[in-house]
């Protein structure tokens, strides 16, 4: 029998790799439910899969911020189950705070925080009914540290990592296991659909100089690590696969295959100073520029 497999924010990036690798298993080993919140986007992952796997995947609209987009989109599942829930949507908000709405604020949370959270939430009866069931969640970095100019994401990504984890404490009592991928820069559209301050924007008229010399350094920083040391979604989607495939699947997953040394540094000096001031230096110090 296929697993069922329903993934979140299906139009792009992770989502898409993810959904095509899974809808193209050569054993067919998998029902896959791509969802998006736009129909209209769903020529990309099309043409990725082309018509050889009918059987294999199907395309629903789903936005995560909507109630009843959910339970629709749960309501069009054929088999009555899921074994696998991928929470992936997700969008990032990138500048100085001082500069950002709050209705800006509230739209990340409502994709990153509330959208995964009312996916699972409209998932976890039947999951529970069942006795079985994987949730795994796209994590990020951002949620293991606090990274400059992005306080929203990261608070949106640290409330994922809070929710998951008590989530997980208790679904163990039912055997459905609670998995968070945790991504660090991967290439993908993210930067493109990221909501992003740019220097010279009218929002940025009233931050101060220090500031702004900053963001224009962490822009730089930013641009570079995505360009040298970013991971490409097959990457990911082979974690993701190695989750999925795990008879007792651990509770976090790091697509770097180890902790990253700053996330490390972190754990290791609970007063936080260190961290602080060695992601400071490594973002901002001028012998790296
Ligand atoms: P992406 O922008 O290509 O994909 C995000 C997807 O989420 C898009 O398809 C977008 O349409 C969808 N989405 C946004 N709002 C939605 C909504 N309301 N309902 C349904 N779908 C919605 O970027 P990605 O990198 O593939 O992002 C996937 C996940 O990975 C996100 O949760 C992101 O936070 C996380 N992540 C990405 C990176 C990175 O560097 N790319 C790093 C760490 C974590």
């Amino acid at each position: 029998e296929k697993k069922v497999v329903l993934i979140t924010g299906c139009s792009s990036g992770i989502g898409l790799s993810l959904a095509v690798r899974l809808a193209s298993d050569p054993n067919k080993r998998f029902k896959v439910y791509a969802t998006m919140r736009n129909l209209a986007k769903k020529e990309r992952l099309i043409e990725c899969v082309k018509s050889l796997h009918k059987d294999t995947l199907d395309i629903l609209q789903m936005d995560v911020t909507g109630w009843q987009s959910i339970l629709d989109a749960r309501d069009r599942v054929v088999e009555k189950r899921m074994d696998i829930l991928v929470c992936n949507a997700g969008v990032g908000l990138m500048g100085p705070l001082e500069a950002q709405s709050l209705d800006s604020m509230r739209q990340i949370l409502d994709v990153n925080l509330f959208g995964t959270i009312q996916t699972i939430q409209a998932f976890l009866p039947g999951m529970k009914a069942r006795g079985q069931g994987h949730i795994l969640v796209t994590g990020s970095t951002g949620g293991l540290q606090g990274l400059p100019f992005n306080e929203v994401y990261c608070a949106s990504k640290f409330a994922l990592e809070g929710a998951c984890e008590s989530l997980a404490i208790l679904l163990q009592h039912f055997n459905i296991h609670v998995s968070l991928v945790e991504c660090g820069p991967v290439n993908t559209d993210f930067l493109v659909n990221l909501q992003k301050a740019e220097l010279g924007d009218t929002s940025l008229q009233h931050v101060d100089n220090l500031t702004l010399n900053l963001y224009e350094k962490y822009l730089q920083h930013c641009g570079s690590v995505f360009q040298n040391a970013a991971q490409d979604t097959e990457d990911i989607v082979k974690v993701f696969l190695e989750a999925i495939q795990s008879p007792s699947p651990a509770f976090r997953y790091f697509t770097s295959g180890d902790v990253p040394s700053l996330t490390k540094l972190k754990a290791a000096e609970p007063g936080g100073s260190r961290y602080i001031s060695a992601l400071s230096k490594s973002m901002f110090s001028s012998e790296e520029q």
